[in-house]
């Protein structure tokens, strides 16, 4: 081969080799280009995937708290907060719609906490957004939402908030929408169990949303449905159970309608039922020693012991972590003592795996005996229990009925305040002597008689005629009275307190008023007309506790035809403890001498009183007033 030849040839293959490695350059330039692509599309997928975890996430998290049995409220808040947070939206929150007589309106039912609400509650001031009743507007994204049944998008931020809060001005609107970061608003109405429940509302940063986006939040609206029913139906189930579920003894809410019950049946029976009050000593320690599943045995022991000791009638319940009450209808204290410690015995024998032996603190209280009020009872028997607790556990006590003295403590300390504040000048002279006579009493045991003599004093020093002895016999004819009425104990209580105290006014009238042997002036009368006003107002208004003796003193020369004083109120206007006072004070003022004439008979006396039956009194309470005279009861 010539050189020339050669050289053609060499030519020829670095041709073929540049070809070559530019076809390369080709491929590798176009596998290059491709693996961009590639990674545009994996970054992309990998983000939408992100999101999607993101909103999975979102969805388990709502998905779990739907499935406790968390309030409705919790979960709503949780749903906001998780949507606003870990979606990026600017806010989110709930909307209820609602339904009263004066028509339809919407209230927050939660909110995401991103500030937003706050810095409008700043530019709109109190009450803040979420405490506002706010209008359901026919004119409003919320309203098209709901009728359409479908998702709104709307940009009219200032449109949206004016069609809920029409009080706004303007301006103020425009200050709150003005630079915020808010775009859009999309409002997805809410429907539970095919009732109109609100809406989902999503506070976007962006103007468009993608389509995508849009399905996912229905998507989301749908999970939120769902939460509102199951929180409904917990409801529901929750109301309806009566039981507790780790001890099958009855609930708190079972036992406390059973006491109601209770209360009514003993009323038209009179006949009393007790509660025992049990709480187990040292559960901490069984838990911090054994574990919690101990300590859940421990309790279920006391249930046993409990639903083994009870008669078919009494409702032995759980009305706590480690307490529980059993009620025990028709049921005196004295056997309810004997069913306790039967039951203290018999949870001290019980052997239990691994604890040994456990002990509770009992307490007893009894209707009629102690008290007449469930709130009471329920208190006297917790203090019972306590006391057990204090002597060293393991024991039963029966409850004190302090109740039955309350009346005179609250009546000693009365005295007590007014003649140590010297709130009647005409006493500075002897508030130390009557104070002593009151103080050396045992607080705990407050004597009647201590109480019954201080009041007599009093009244002599207005009415020096009065016989002493006279006051108790007021307080226990005024009790058997209203005893043949419905009334409360607390208000037999105030009535006791309001006999001692209701002339109390007259102190601070003149004393030649008070001595008159001449018939009065009608400007006199009017001035001791004054007395229940003085008392009431004046006198005791200052002293808290006996708040509810006031108006049954104020109200104690009310006539039933309304012809009284100072309010000429009548009928049941009138308290009828008030009444009470009246009659008793006229029976008494009548059978007593007074300057301007001498004193009546008993006889007489009633027969005044029954001539003003349907004046003065009710006819039904002269009738009782009469007959517990006539038939010597008191
Ligand atoms: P005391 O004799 O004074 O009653 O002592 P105590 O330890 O029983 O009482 P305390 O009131 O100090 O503690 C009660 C404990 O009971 C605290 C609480 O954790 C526990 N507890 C409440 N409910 C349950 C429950 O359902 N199961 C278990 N295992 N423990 C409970
Ligand atoms: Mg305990």
């Amino acid at each position: 081969m010539g050189l020339f030849d050669k050289f053609k040839e060499i030519t020829k293959k670095v041709s073929e080799v540049e070809n070559s490695i530019y076809n390369e350059k080709l491929d590798y330039l176009e596998i290059y280009e491709r693996n961009i692509e590639l990674e545009k599309e994996i970054a992309e997928r990998t983000e939408e995937l992100n999101d999607a975890n993101k909103r999975m996430f979102t969805l388990q998290h709502i998905w779990d708290m739907m499935n406790s049995s968390t309030p409705l409220e919790n979960v709503m808040e949780a749903i906001v907060n998780s949507t606003q947070g870990e979606l990026g939206y600017m806010h989110c929150s709930i909307i209820r719609k609602y339904e009263d007589e004066n028509g339809e309106f919407l209230r927050i039912l939660a909110q995401s906490n991103d500030g937003l609400i706050d810095r409008l509650n700043t530019i709109i001031g109190t009450p803040g957004i979420q405490t506002r009743r706010l209008k359901y507007s026919t004119d409003s994204v919320f309203y098209d939402a709901m009728q359409q049944r479908t998702i709104k998008q709307t940009k009219a931020i200032d449109l949206s908030l004016a069609s809920v809060l029409p009080e706004l001005t303007r301006e103020t609107v425009e200050k709150v929408v003005n630079n915020q970061p808010v775009k859009s608003i999309i409002v997805i109405p809410l429907i539970a169990q095919k009732k109109e429940f609100g809406w989902f509302c999503v506070f976007s940063a962006r103007e468009e949303l993608a389509n995508t986006e849009m399905d996912f939040l229905g998507l989301f609206a749908k999970q939120i449905e769902m939460a509102i029913t199951i929180a409904d139906l917990f409801q529901a189930v929750r109301e309806q159970a009566v039981t507790d579920g780790l001890t099958g003894l009855y609930n708190r809410r079972y036992f406390e309608e059973s006491l109601e019950k209770e209360v009514q049946r003993a009323r038209r029976q009179k006949q009393p039922f007790s509660i025992i009050g049990i709480d187990l000593d040292f559960l901490k320690k069984i838990n911090d020693t054994y574990g919690h599943n101990y300590g859940d045995l421990a309790i279920k022991t006391i249930a046993n012991v409990l639903k083994a000791n009870a008669r078919s009638v009494d409702v032995p319940a759980r009305i706590g972590g480690e307490e529980f009450n059993v009620l025990l209808p028709g049921i005196s204290s004295q056997g309810a003592m004997i069913a306790a410690e039967r039951i203290r015995k018999s949870i001290e024998n019980t052997e239990i795996e691994t604890i040994g032996h456990i002990t509770g603190s009992l307490g007893v209280a009894t209707y009629f005996e102690h008290s007449e009020n469930i709130d009471e009872l329920l208190e006297l028997t917790d203090q019972a229990m306590y006391t057990s607790k204090r002597n060293g556990r393991n024991r039963v006590t029966l409850a004190k009925p302090i109740s039955e003295t309350y009346w005179q403590e609250v009546a000693v300390n009365t005295f007590l305040d007014i003649l140590s504040k010297n709130r009647i000048p005409k006493l500075k002279h002897l508030s130390e002597e009557l104070c002593t006579k009151l103080k050396t009493q045992n607080k705990d045991e407050v004597s009647k008689e201590a109480l019954y003599s201080v009041a007599d004093t009093l009244t002599k020093i207005y009415n020096p005629m009065h016989t002493a002895g006279i006051t108790k016999n007021k307080v226990r004819c005024a009790v058997t009275l209203a005893k043949r009425f419905d009334l409360s104990k607390e208000e037999i209580d105030n009535l006791r307190v309001a006999i001692l105290l209701y002339d109390i006014g007259n102190l601070m009238l003149p004393e030649e008023l008070l001595q008159k042997a001449t018939p009065l002036t009608p400007e006199e009368r009017e001035h001791i007309k004054n007395h229940p006003v003085i008392a009431a107002r004046e006198i005791l208004k200052p002293i808290s506790y006996i708040q509810d003796v006031l108006p049954i003193i104020e109200h104690h020369h009310e006539n039933w035809d309304g012809s009284g004083y100072p309010n000429k109120i009548e009928k049941e206007e009138i308290p009828l403890t008030s009444q009470i006072i009246l009659i008793i004070d006229e029976y008494f003022a009548l059978i007593e001498q007074r300057p301007y004439r001498s004193k009546m008979s008993g006889k007489d006396a009633l027969e005044i009183i029954k001539s003003d039956a349907g004046k003065k009194w009710n006819k039904t309470l002269v009738a009782e007033f009469i007959s517990l005279m006539e038939h010597d009861v008191i």
